[in-house]
């Protein structure tokens, strides 16, 4: 049985119940590259059962053990990180580059982190005359989007092993290549049968029976707010603990007195990344009034850098495409000024979306409100630190964000009155290890680095 045709489960590639298949497309030319079952409530029960069956041996493992799995399933993406790279580009479009540093690479930081976490993690501690033991929740279903297609599910198996829980997965449709490369990996790493599961099909059939599923303790899922709050209210019904990582609409506040050129030039990389497909990307770029114009002027410049079918790949499918056009159209009908990009599709085929600038947005357009999940920067303007607070605080969302300003400190209290999860401080580096996740609507929980692995532990204290 060869991969594609079948999913993994129970150390095993096996047949799915069902005939159905699901087409995988490449984005950048729309030809269909491959077809991966399309998975149904009976493969989930399956999977769920293989989990639930290997989940008492697992849990007992000593964590050394299960920390020399994660590093041996760390050297395997290590050593096809080529091909993962090739397998993104192909079904998610990204470009060469980007799938290589980050989409491949990312993945093994974070998997390397939590092959040391495992072996170095106190999973037990003294409380007075208690001592707490940290134990692993049980099996975890998880529900992964296809925008970071590796690491969003090793953001959610790596620490689930490292705390000794077991795992089904249930990848995005637009992109089980990936997912299937990487259960390839966990057998390769030679982590036991049953401990790792992949079922591979669409949302609201498969995803909704693991997210629904009584056999499943925890539901970790990564997506749209809408998906997930149907999934927090499943797992609320059940009494199932759930982890949401939802959207996001994060500010990129830029005080007086910041590096100007910097901040907006780092800003507009940071949105076309991953052709803007990032949940905690820098849409809405803050400037105080009396620098507007010029940082208008520095971003239209900026974005010219990003050609498209290039520096910038195509979004994962035409619904993105129509859904982000559709938002440049309603931000031009609302009154905001196309500085860069625009509705028109800049290519025939493939389906790309301009780089664009937005300037003259106010707090409440649409596109200063919603998520857009494309390459969409919005300028908006501020006339003291109060209102550019308000500004940055007035959506739903609170996953990300950055400030720049001349002086450190200045930032950091800027920061601190932020409601979001993650702040970056004038360009401060990316770390694994801190914990991400989202303020109000952005989600429930935490993920990477020990405040990731404390969501797949439960406690349990005993009296002396
Ligand atoms: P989505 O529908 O929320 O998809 C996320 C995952 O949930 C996928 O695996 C999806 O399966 C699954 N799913 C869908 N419906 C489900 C259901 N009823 N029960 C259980 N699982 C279900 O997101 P999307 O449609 O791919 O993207 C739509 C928007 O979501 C984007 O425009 C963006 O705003 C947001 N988004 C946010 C993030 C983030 O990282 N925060 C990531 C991706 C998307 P299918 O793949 O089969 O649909
Ligand atoms: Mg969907």
């Amino acid at each position: 049985m060869k991969p594609r045709d079948a999913m993994y489960i129970d150390g095993q590639w096996q047949k799915a119940a069902g005939q159905d298949t699901i087409a995988v497309v490449n984005p950048a030319d729309e030809q269909v590259i491959g077809h991966v079952p399309a998975g149904t409530a009976q493969d989930v029960d399956a999977a769920v059962r293989a989990a639930r069956d290997a989940f008492p041996r697992w849990a007992r493992t000593l964590p050394a053990e299960r920390a020399a799995r994660i590093a041996a399933l760390r050297d395997v993406l290590v050593a096809r990180k080529d091909e993962i790279a090739e397998t993104v580009t192909a079904e998610l479009g990204a470009p060469p580059a980007f799938s290589q540093a980050v989409h491949a690479g990312v993945p093994v930081l974070v998997a390397g982190s939590y092959a040391e976490l495992a072996a170095t993690y106190s999973f037990e501690e003294k409380i007075g005359n208690s001592t707490v033991f940290l134990e692993p929740v049980g099996v975890v279903g998880a529900i992964t989007p296809w925008n970071y297609p590796l690491h969003q599910i090793v953001a959610k198996v790596a620490p689930a092993l490292a705390a000794g829980c077991t795992v089904v997965l249930k990848p995005a449709e637009d992109t089980p290549l990936t997912a299937q490369l990487f259960a390839e990996a966990v057998d390769e790493a030679g982590i036991p049968a049953g401990v790792f599961n992949l079922v591979t099909g669409l949302g609201p059939v498969a995803g909704q029976a693991l997210a629904g599923h009584e056999g499943v303790d925890l539901v970790s899922f990564t997506g749209s707010t809408a998906v997930g709050r149907k999934i927090g209210a499943t797992a609320g019904a059940a009494v199932k603990r759930v982890a949401l990582e939802l959207g996001g609409k994060s500010a990129n506040v830029i005080l007086p007195g910041a590096d100007l050129a910097k901040a907006v030039n780092v800003g507009i990389a940071n949105v076309m990344g991953n052709s803007g497909q990032t949940c905690s990307a820098w849409t809405r770029m803050l400037v105080h009034e009396d620098q507007y114009d010029e940082a208008v002027a520095t971003a239209a410049a900026a974005v010219t850098k990003y050609t498209v079918g290039d520096r910038v790949g195509p979004l994962v499918n035409a619904k993105q495409q129509a859904r982000v056009r559709g938002y440049i159209e309603k931000g031009v009908e609302e009154g905001a000024r196309l500085v860069a990009g625009g509705p028109e599709a800049p290519l025939d085929t493939g389906y790309y979306v301009a780089p664009t600038v937005f300037a003259d947005v106010t707090p409440d357009m649409t596109v200063a409100q919603e998520e857009i999940f494309g390459p969409v920067v919005c300028i908006l303007k501020y006339a003291d630190e109060d209102e550019a607070l308000r500004v940055a605080n007035g959506t739903v969302y609170g996953l990300a964000g950055a400030v720049w300003a001349a002086d450190e400190a200045e930032a950091v209290a800027f920061a601190r009155r932020m409601d979001t999860g993650q702040v970056d401080i004038n360009g401060g580096r990316f770390n694994p290890l801190a914990p991400f996740g989202g303020y109000k609507q952005s989600g429930v929980g935490r993920e990477l680095g020990p405040h990731g692995l404390s969501e797949y532990l439960q406690t349990k204290s005993l009296q002396f």
